[in-house]
Order: structure tokens, then C-alpha cells, then sequence
């Protein structure tokens, strides 16, 4: 088929400002969800009208529906350079994929987790290790090493970002999966903000377990995915107890043994699974090197517009050189987060998002040393981007923030 650039829908939607005018939407809040591609839209498109339900059906569309879903879980096992062998289990979100991991770690486990984290990889472990940020690439890598030492004998899991939704910066972790290996440690990584910006090859990095969520790939929301290892999910009970999940039901109840027929229970988000693996295959048709090439521009141009302002003052765990996708977090002297965003909104037709990401450890650790004068509230402003930003959105919103100079409001 032909290769088209990637276009998502709404990208110019006319958005109302608090005077009545209209402008175009100014999207910069693609971290918490990115719009939808047109090509997932045509995927879905064609789907719906063999709409069915998978693996129980033996009419025809419930085989089209099925062999479309098994489709998905190859082309995401193909996105993410993920092993024959391993599992792909469809999930709702990440959060779902974590929890779903957590759920089936073997119990007794260590568990090592940076305290930076997201709090969908931070907060389902029954118990770990958690680790403070780490002030460099290097200290991460040794602060793992030294955790993963201290444990006791048995299963150990170290669970890591791969790209921060607060700051984008990139994590280490082909090191730390190396790290991991060293302590016969398994890797699970968060890449919910990685997969849409950069490739990911699991075997390549040697990764245990991936997770991410299809409403940041540019699909709906409802459809998610964890990629990896089997045996542990093999091993634990479903996730969800019900139909799908068991082999036989008698007195005794035997659960199916594929990691993913196991942990499926119930009838799945069909459309949601073929839109996701419809973003993987427009995504990787894209090319990398030239999704990243545009976005290396755009992140460049608002970086550089950002530092010009003196009153607005980047967040960074590793500094200004540090490689990152396109997130970037800041705050505004003399404003309240909530007020940024409302104002960029109300007279700009920009949307960010404001708050503490969901990562309110790594938040109050970049805002120690603000001493108040920003944002005194300990939260920050965040504009993320993709495929439908442009120069204009970028220049729009450094404009915006220039205007905000002096005329503190909090
Ligand atoms: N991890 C990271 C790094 C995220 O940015 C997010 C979403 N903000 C999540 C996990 C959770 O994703 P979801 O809400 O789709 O479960």
C-alpha cells in the first residue's frame, strides 16, 4: 500500500476562546492522549462492518473479527521486537498491563522501582524497594545494581520508565535491562510515553515485560497491552475470573494455559485492539527517523522559546542536555499551575495539562528549590506533542507565555 505521512483527525478543530472567538485547537497535550490517526479510523472503519465476538463464534464474521484480533497481537508483538515465545496480552490501559504483571509476579519477589516513577508502575506492587530519583543516567544504573545485590535470593523485578511523562527525558535502559541480567533480575518497562515517539525493540534491549496504553498511540482509549516473559503469567491465576480464562469448568475449575487466553477473560475491546495495532502499522510506516527528525525540530524550537522567557523555568531531572521525546514541564513566577493552563486555554486555544502527572514523588523532587516563586502549589504545566503539531502551536503557546510576564495572577 501507499505510504501517506500520518494525520490525525481534529488537528485543526475550531476551538472556542472566553471572548467568543474561535481559533484552531492548539493540541499540546499529547502525553495524556494523543489524537486519533486517520488511518486507525480506516481500520476501525473496515472492521465494524464484520463487527463480532472473537474465539467463540463460528459464523463468518465472528471469524473475520477473529483472525483480525489475532492479527493485532502479531503486529504488536512485531512493534515491539518481542520474542515468539512471549506473551502479548491485551489489557485496557497501562495501568491494567501493571497490575495485570504485578498480579502474576511469583509471590515472595523483590521488587526494585525508582520512586520517579508513574504511579501506575509505582503503586501496584504489593511490596518493593523503592528508590530515590537519581540525580544522573549513571546513578540510576548504580542505584539499581546495588538494590538488586541487597535482595534476598528468589525472583527480582526492576520496573522502570522508559521515558518520563513529566520531564520526556529518556531513561538508561538498555543498562539497566543489562543491570537486571547481571542479578538474574527480570526488566519491566513502562514505555506508555516512548512508544509513540521512538521504536522499542524488546529482544534487541533485552526487556522482560513492556506495557503501554493504545490512547497515547494515537487509537481510542480502552485497549492496552503487556508484552513479555510467559512463564509467570502462565503460572498465576486469571487476572479476571470468567469466560475465556478457564479450559474446563466441573467441580474443579482448569484455566487456560496461554498466558493470554488466561488473563483475557470476559469479551474483549475488539475494535480497541485492531485500532492499536492499526497505530503500530501507520507509526511504523511513518519511519522512525523521520517522526523523530520533526519532533527533534519542534522540541528545539519550544525548548529554545521556553528558555528566552525569564519568568518561565523548564523542569529537568538530568539537565538541559539530556535527550528526551517531546514533553516538556515548566512553571510560570508568580502563577499557579491551574492559572497557566486556564489562561493558555481560555485566551489561546492551546491545551496543556497542569497538576502532578500522576508522579507527585518526581513532581515535589523537580519543584524542591523553587522556593516558592513558581507555582507554589507543587504543581506544574505540561505541553507534550506529536504527529499533528506544528510550528505555529509551538509559537502560539511561547507567545502566550511571554504575555503572562508581570502580570502575575495566583
Ligand atoms: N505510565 C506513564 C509513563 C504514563 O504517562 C501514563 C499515563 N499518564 C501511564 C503510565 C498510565 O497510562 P494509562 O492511564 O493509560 O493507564
Amino acid at each position: 500500500p501507499e505510504v501517506r505521512a500520518p494525520r490525525v483527525i481534529g488537528a485543526d478543530a475550531p476551538v472556542p476562546l472566553d471572548d467568543g472567538r474561535r481559533v484552531p485547537y492548539a493540541n499540546l497535550d499529547y502525553a495524556a492522549s494523543a489524537p486519533c490517526l486517520e488511518a486507525v479510523h480506516e481500520a476501525v472503519t473496515r472492521a465494524l462492518p464484520y463487527y463480532s465476538s472473537v474465539h467463540r463464534g463460528a459464523g463468518y464474521a465472528s471469524q473475520v473479527t477473529t483472525e483480525a484480533y489475532e492479527n493485532a497481537r502479531e503486529t504488536v508483538r512485531t512493534f515491539l521486537g518481542a520474542w515468539r515465545r512471549d506473551a502479548v496480552v491485551f489489557t485496557r490501559n497501562t495501568t491494567d498491563a501493571m497490575n495485570l504483571l504485578a498480579h502474576a509476579v511469583p509471590s515472595g519477589t523483590s521488587v526494585v522501582v525508582f520512586e520517579s516513577e508513574h504511579h501506575a508502575s509505582l503503586l501496584p506492587w504489593r511490596r518493593a524497594v523503592r528508590l530515590p530519583v537519581p540525580a544522573t543516567p549513571a546513578e540510576a544504573i548504580d542505584a539499581a545494581d546495588r538494590a538488586l545485590a541487597a535482595t534476598p535470593a528468589g525472583a527480582r523485578l526492576l520496573v522502570v520508565t522508559a521515558a518520563s511523562n513529566v520531564t520526556g527525558e529518556l531513561w538508561p535502559i538498555r543498562e539497566l535491562a543489562q543491570v537486571a541480567r547481571r542479578h538474574g533480575a527480570r526488566i519491566a518497562v513502562d514505555a506508555a510515553q516512548l512508544v509513540p515517539h521512538r521504536p522499542l525493540d524488546m529482544t534487541a534491549l533485552g526487556l522482560d515485560y513492556v506495557a503501554f496504553s493504545g490512547h497515547k498511540l494515537y487509537a481510542p482509549f480502552g485497549a492496552g497491552v503487556l508484552a513479555g516473559r510467559a512463564d509467570w503469567l502462565r503460572a498465576a491465576d486469571p487476572y479476571l475470573k470468567g469466560g475465556g480464562a478457564s479450559a474446563s469448568v466441573a467441580e474443579t475449575v482448569r484455566w487456560a494455559p496461554s498466558a493470554e487466553q488466561r488473563h483475557e477473560a470476559g469479551t474483549p475491546n475488539v475494535l480497541g485492539v485492531i485500532a492499536l495495532a492499526a497505530a503500530c502499522d501507520a507509526l511504523t510506516a511513518a519511519g522512525w527517523d523521520a517522526l523523530a527528525a520533526r519532533e527533534e525540530r519542534l522540541l528545539a524550537r519550544l525548548r529554545a522559546g521556553l528558555a528566552a522567557l525569564p519568568h518561565v523555568r523548564e523542569l529537568t531531572l538530568w539537565g538541559d542536555r539530556s535527550p528526551r521525546v517531546g514533553i516538556v514541564s515548566f512553571t510560570v513566577t508568580g502563577w499557579n499551575a491551574r492559572d497557566v493552563a486556564l489562561t493558555l486555554s481560555g485566551e489561546h486555544g492551546i491545551g496543556v495539562r497542569d497538576g502532578k502527572f500522576c508522579a507527585h514523588p518526581l513532581v515535589r523532587h523537580l519543584l524542591d528549590g523553587e522556593g516558592g516563586a513558581g507555582c507554589g502549589e507543587g504543581a506544574a504545566v505540561r505541553a507534550s506533542f506529536g504527529i499533528g503539531s506544528t510550528e505555529e502551536h509551538i509559537d502560539r503557546l511561547c507567545t502566550a507565555l511571554a504575555r503572562l510576564a508581570g502580570s502575575a495572577r495566583r
